[in-house]
């Protein structure tokens, strides 16, 4: 291959928002770097991704890389699978039976992907853990797998222990209390039964968490939306102990400097009127509420969180989506005295429907505090705006990010979330006393630890920009995993010859 010639590299996202956003940062961010990159995805996914993209090539147009756009999106038909037209995403799914057909169709999208290959021959290839088959289907092709599993090091590193020595096997079978410690981490890392999955209650999700493992294992390494400040003791243990390839890149979001075009190809209508009114407000005095783009609330959920941000006393904005968007479905959980608090007579807090600035918000100087659920993209969202957090994990990675904030970095106050159980199960019911405790212990006044918390939570922001600055960690890893492609393409690289031996 002609070494003049810049890299290429072909980009396959999960197809969640929450996977297809930090891609689309990824792209623009190794983009503005000088690598060419393609993001192969379905149609409806590809309007997730195409503000950022056509941001970063405006960039371009802009800029020393002679205009030539910098990302391409290829877009692929969503395989035929039953699902109604339009169903092309992990958001949209309704049931268990749509979600067996949805894994099917993340199967048949190798098609498109060797058509690809085939046709473009990139210099690697960031495939999403989820795409097992990549691992084999990029070798085939010759061609370095880098995976992205929209996850921290501390998180990987966490599941990696969990699958190794799967401790919850080793607990009583009736004790969701019962302590279940993951070895091998640089910290003492304790969690509850309740928070993990249970291997025996679901043996699909186990083999198919197995098999993840098992193909990254086999990669040519891993690429992060993180940033080695933030993680330190799990970078060092992931690539010594674990003797894993990482790159962390992150903070992506930073990729771009207009982040209202991040996600979503419509802002909700309520957006302007949002930002105007956290102009209106004191420095720090308003809790953001959010729960990602895949979490969903019971009615009963819902009326105590209301509860709880009432009596917390604090300013907020919650985003509300889900079944409990509609104003049918308000009548089932909004606590009396709520219209009034969220009335322009009340002026206490702002509700958004739809989809929210969530960089904006979170950058805006009159947030003090976020409600989240740990979803790792919100959490390293929260950490760069330094913005400590309230966390309330419901399961993935969440409770292992919850883990990270508050025992680790020690920016954020848990809600005491402990089941770890998804959208289509129960969730136990936190109290409106619970919730408003731990909103008053992040940012209240006079609050014990509070004040340590949010000077921890302000110190990690300003890392976190400075690792995107030229001579910033992720903008040297960056550079690292670029000169590593490079060089591949004038060597035999011993990883691929491993990986038929063995
Ligand atoms: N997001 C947003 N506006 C919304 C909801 C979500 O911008 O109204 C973005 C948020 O900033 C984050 C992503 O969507 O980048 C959600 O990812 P996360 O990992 O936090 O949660 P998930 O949705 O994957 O559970």
């Amino acid at each position: 291959m002609d070494e003049q010639q810049p890299l290429h590299i072909l980009f396959l996202p999960f197809l969640v928002p929450g996977h297809l956003i930090p891609i689309a940062d990824m792209a623009a961010l190794f983009a503005a770097r000088g690598v060419r990159c393609t993001i192969l995805t379905t149609p409806v996914n590809a309007a997730v991704v195409r503000p950022a993209v056509d941001r970063a090539n405006d960039d371009a147009l802009r800029g020393d890389a002679g205009g030539a756009p910098a990302i391409d999106i290829a877009v692929v038909p969503f395989p035929d699978v039953g699902l109604p037209p339009g169903v092309e995403s992990g958001t949209a799914l309704a049931s268990e039976e749509d979600r067996g057909k949805f894994v099917h169709a993340i199967q048949r999208l190798r098609e498109p992907f060797d058509r690809f290959m085939a046709e473009h021959h990139p210099d690697a290839v960031v495939a999403d853990g989820f795409f097992t088959w990549s691992v084999d289907a990029a070798a085939e092709h010759g061609v370095p797998r880098l995976v992205f599993l929209g996850t921290g090091v501390f998180a990987r590193s966490c599941q990696e222990s969990m699958v190794r020595h799967n401790p919850v096997e080793a607990c009583p079978d009736d004790d969701p209390d019962a302590a279940v410690s993951l070895p091998g981490l640089p910290h003492r890392v304790e969690m509850r039964r309740s928070q993990m999955i249970d291997p025996k209650k679901r043996p699909d999700h186990w083999a198919y968490f197995k098999m993840m493992n098992d193909a990254d294992q086999r990669s040519y390494g891993e690429v992060f939306n993180s940033f080695h400040e933030l993680e330190t003791d799990y970078v060092e243990h992931y690539r010594t102990a674990l003797g894993r390839r990482a790159w962390l890149v992150g903070p992506a979001a930073f990729a771009s400097k207009d982040f209202a075009a991040r996600g979503a190809a419509e802002l909700s209508p309520d957006a302007d009127g949002c930002l105007r009114w956290l102009d209106a407000k004191p420095h720090g005095s308003v809790a953001y509420v959010s729960f990602g783009t895949l979490s969903s609330f019971s009615p009963a959920e819902m009326r105590e969180l209301a509860r709880g941000l009432d009596l917390s006393g604090m300013n907020f904005v919650w985003v509300i989506n889900g079944t409990a968007d509609d104003t049918d479905a308000s009548g089932q959980w909004m606590p009396e005295g709520f219209p009034e608090l969220i009335s322009p007579h009340g002026d206490r807090g702002l509700t958004i429907r739809g989809w929210a600035p969530q960089m904006l918000i979170l950058n805006h100087p009159a947030v003090g505090g976020f409600v989240t659920h740990c979803g790792w993209n919100s959490t390293l969202e929260a950490v760069s705006a330094g913005v400590p957090m309230v966390t309330w994990p419901r399961y993935a990675d969440q409770f292992f990010n919850e883990k990270l904030i508050v025992e680790v970095l020690k920016v954020g106050v848990s809600v005491g979330s402990k089941d770890f159980a998804s959208n289509l199960e129960n969730h136990q019911v936190i109290g409106g006393e619970v919730i408003a405790g731990a909103v008053r212990r992040v940012m209240g006044d006079g609050e014990e630890g509070a004040e340590a918390i949010r000077k921890k939570a302000a110190e990690l922001g300003v890392k976190a920009r400075g690792a995107l600055e030229k001579g910033g960690s992720s903008h040297d890893d960056v550079g690292r995993l670029m000169d590593a492609l490079m060089a591949r393409r004038t060597s035999v690289d011993i990883w691929y010859v491993e990986l038929y031996l063995t």
